[in-house]
Formats: structure tokens, sequence, C-alpha cells
């Protein structure tokens, strides 16, 4: 990918200004324009409102240089939506196309990445937002994130494959990048290993992914991304977009048994024929010490493994953060030693490596955009208000909820995260949360079609007892505010936090959202 887009920028972005013109004057059709620019990271809006730029966020790691990058950018753009992504990467939306040119032309003299974002390659490698630091966390699996990804990034120019690769490492104790369930996932045991996942993923036809290694000694773990890229390639459905994912492999081969022996043959292969094993000084520790200093108690400062340094949580709601709030973060920072963000799949944000006294300045500067409760913490995906396949606009679904809730007065653990997303590729993980929401329409009667979610219920993500939620039937859009107020109500009653509600009433919420399904 590198070379792709070095050549582009020599060649001053000539065939992506255009193609990006004739797209908007109509002489280019969406399908002829959608993949060539997906590749180069930028993405056809709805409706022609304009276009994102994806970029790359290997890890989901913003150091204070790259945070001052995209604040700088987003306002000599004036982009008026910043938003996290649940691929842990940094996308501006509703750029005009003069823009999309001038933004990539920054971004690659500045020495960052938006080839291979989009298209059918491998996509930002995901990781576990506070690998290094959590104190609970099994291993530290960021070395190996990074190296899979600068492998990737030097070697997939031309991946030749029939669609997209994601690739997640986790360390955390809640796979929080789902990785027992993504294309390629690492997924660290308490022995300081790997287990390996294959072929998994959501969207339609979800399914968590064959286990293909046990016990992997971490520094094997490129063998692996190796060898799923040879797998995909060979039996990779190239005949049919819509199942060219790598989960139809499984079922094409025969069964898991089936695909796990076809991707043991190709790792075999790439044993013989390549030394891919990573040295173990890549781990490289946080130097930073604490000084002293003790942050106020706050739900959002969490101490670090590293004794007197500490993490704040920044959750802007949607993943969609104000952009003076932003600046104010950069200016912040940029007199704090050591400091990063880390992007996380829930479009939560950490800033870690913070003093006592840095930590409490940074929850003071954020505290104005940032969820106020486990429900305001909901993952929602652009949705249809700007996502070009969008059946239903996530993002204002969320906005409305929220609105409603703080109106209602609902004590602020009464309600759980909800996942919402706006069409079946399910870019939110609807399928493994308590109560997940994927647009859709109901026809109510003859001519009467109404906007909709379909519901989901009880799905859950874990180290080892992930699962799929239960199809609970269809909410009507208007119904989605009475289905929640009516939730949070019941368990505010109960004066319980919501998990502890839930567990006190089993089968209770399935009644109340019955009350409002189709
Ligand atoms: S879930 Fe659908 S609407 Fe939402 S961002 Fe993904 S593709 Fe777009």
């Amino acid at each position: 990918m590198k070379s792709m887009q070095e050549q582009d920028r020599l060649q001053g972005y000539e065939q992506l200004k255009k193609k990006t013109e004739g797209y908007y004057q109509s002489s280019v059709g969406l399908g002829d324009y959608k993949p060539f620019a997906a590749a180069r990271g930028s993405f056809a809006e709805r409706n022609k409102r304009g276009n994102m730029v994806r970029l790359r966020n290997t890890a989901g790691r913003i150091d204070r240089r790259k945070l001052r990058f995209i604040v700088e950018e987003a306002e000599k753009h004036q982009v008026d939506m910043v938003h996290f992504a649940t691929c842990q990467t940094v996308q501006f939306h509703h750029l005009q196309p003069d823009q999309v040119i001038s933004l990539l032309e920054d971004i690659v003299d500045n020495g960052y990445e938006t080839y291979g974002t989009g298209g059918d390659y491998p996509r930002n490698i995901m990781c576990s937002p506070l690998s290094g630091v959590d104190p609970d966390e099994v291993m530290n699996v960021l070395p190996y994130a990074e190296a899979a990804a600068q492998y990737l990034v030097e070697t997939a120019d031309d991946p030749d494959m029939p669609r997209k690769l994601k690739t997640a490492f986790s360390g955390d104790r809640e796979n929080m990048t789902h990785a027992t369930y993504r294309d390629l996932g690492f997924a660290a045991t308490d022995e300081g290993t790997f287990d390996i996942y294959a072929a998994g993923g959501l969207g339609p036809n979800p399914a968590f992914g064959v286990q293909v290694g046990q016990d992997v000694k971490p520094v094997e773990c490129l063998y692996y991304v190796q060898a799923m890229m040879n797998t995909f390639r060979k039996y990779g459905n190239t005949g049919n977009k819509r199942r060219a994912r790598t989960r139809y492999m499984v079922e094409a081969l025969g069964g898991d048994e089936a695909f796990r022996q076809a991707f043991l043959q190709e790792l075999a292969a790439v044993r013989n024929a390549l030394q891919l094993e990573i040295g173990p000084e890549i781990v490289s520790p946080v130097k930073k010490e604490g000084d002293g200093t003790s942050p106020q108690t706050h739900w959002r400062i969490q101490p670090q493994k590293q004794q007197g340094l500490y993490s704040v949580l920044y959750h802007p709601v949607g993943g969609c953060p104000r952009l003076s709030v932003l600046r104010s973060l950069s200016t912040a920072l940029d007199s704090m030693d050591g400091v990063e963000l880390r992007t996380s799949p829930d479009q939560s944000v950490y800033i870690i490596n913070l003093t006592g006294r840095e930590a409490d300045l940074i929850a003071r500067i954020t505290e104005a955009d940032t969820a106020r409760s486990l429900f305001e913490t909901s993952t929602a995906c652009v949705g249809a208000g700007t996502c070009v396949v969008g059946v239903r606009d996530s993002q204002k679904l969320l906005k409305e909820l929220i609105r409603a809730v703080r109106e209602a007065g609902i004590s602020q653990d009464a309600l759980p995260k909800l996942h919402i997303s706006g069409c079946p590729s399910s870019c939110s993980a609807q399928q493994t949360a308590e109560i997940g929401l994927r647009g859709t329409v109901k026809v109510v009667a003859k001519g009467d079609i109404r906007p909709a979610y379909f519901l989901s219920l009880h799905g859950k993500n874990g180290r080892n007892d992930s699962r799929m939620g239960r199809e609970a039937g269809v909410i009507l859009e208007e119904d989605m505010i009475p289905f929640i107020l009516s939730l949070g109500r019941e368990v505010s009653d109960t004066g319980l936090a919501y998990h502890d509600w839930a567990e006190n009433h089993p089968g209770r919420l399935d009644e109340i959202a019955a009350q409002y399904t189709k």
C-alpha cells in the first residue's frame, strides 16, 4: 500500500481527482468510483453530501503530534464531523471534492496513511486500547499488533483478496476488540501465548471464528497473518462480493474442521518458505514516571500498571467529539510528556500516561463532551445520515434517546449500553450486545412503510463466553423512545443498576420489549 500511496502522491492524485470530479458530475457511477476511492481511504457519502476520509490508526494509537495534525486539518478544512470509528480509525466527514485531495496530500506529507483503510485490503489492525498500561491485562499485545500492521502495510500493495480482512489483537479481559470473531483474531492467554481464531465476523450471517492456533508463541504471529491472506486468496469467493468475507469459506470448505485443515496447510507452507519470527525486543516499556500527585476520585480516571500514572476515559457521544474539545485537549497535551490517546472499538478514547495532576486537567477538559452514564457510552455507527449504504440514522437515534432519558430523569445506571447499526453490515456489533439494534423498515399496512430496527437481546462479548443475541422482533423507530423509557423507569424504580436488575429479573427485559415489537 505504501508504494501505491507514494505513486499517487507523485502524480498529484490526478486519477483520484478525475474520478472524484466525474462522480460528482455523474459521469462516473458509484460502482466504479467506490472501490477506487475506498482503496485510497476516501468514501463517497450519502446523496453526494460529501466524502469521508479515513485515517489509518494502527492499534488505535494517537500520539501528541498526530492529535495536533488531526485538529489542524479539521480546522483547516472546516470539518463539521470528526468520528472515532469502531475500527479504531479516525474519520473526517462531509468533505467536498477539492478538500479530499488537499487533505490526502497533507496526510501523506506528514507521514500518515489512508491507503487500504477501505476496499479489499487488510484493514486497520485493532488492539486492546489500554495495552501495556492496564493493570489487569492478560498480556501487552500492542507490540504484536504494531508488527502485524507494519508487515501488512509493507507487503500488501496488491493483496489480491476477494474482500477486506479485519485483524484484531486482544490482551484485555473483556475481548474489547472482538478478537474471537474477526477475520483473524489473536486472543492472549494467561500463559503469555495466543489462541488464534480465523474466519469469524459479524454482518449478515454472523459467525464466531474457528480456532486455528492454540498456545502460539506471540513472536510467531506473522506466520498466521500471512497464512490467513494465502487461505483467503485460495478459498475466498471471488465471484460474489456478498459472500466474499472470510466466514463464508468455512461453509464452502465443508465446516470448521475442513477450514482448519485448509488453514493449517497454508500455515505449514508459509513456515517452510518464510522467516517471519519477530524479535522479543519489540516490547518497549512506558518510560514516564509519576510525579507523586494523585487525581481527585473520578469514575473516568483509572490508575495504570505504572505506579503514579493514570488514564482518563473520554467518550464523546456516538464517537463524535467536539472539535473545540479536541483543540483544548491537543493544546494541553503539548506540555505533557509521554502522553497519548488510544481509541477503542466502542468509540471511547483513553488518554494515557498522565500524572495525577494531568489526569485532573484532562478530566476537566473533556467533562462537557463526554458520556455521563453507561447508557450514554452506547455505540452507534455513522448511520444513514452519512453512510452510503445505511438504512437508518443510528447517530440521530442515539442522540434522541439520550435526550429523552436525560429529560425523564432516569437514574444514570438504569440502562445498559446499546449497540446501534444502521444496516446489516453491523459496524456497531449489535449481535453481541445486551440490547442491539439494526436499521430496517417495517411494512405496517399496505402502503404504510415505516422506519424501524431489528432488536437483538442478551448478546454478550467476552473472553471465553461471547454469544449472539436472540432476534426479538422489529421495533418501529417511533417506539424506540417509549421502549427505552419504559425499561429505564422500571429499573430506576428498583434502585438497582441495570445489570443487577437483569440478573434479579430474568425474562423481564424480554417482556418489556415484547410490548413494543411487531
Ligand atoms: S452499519 Fe451500515 S450504516 Fe452503519 S456505518 Fe456500517 S455500513 Fe454504514
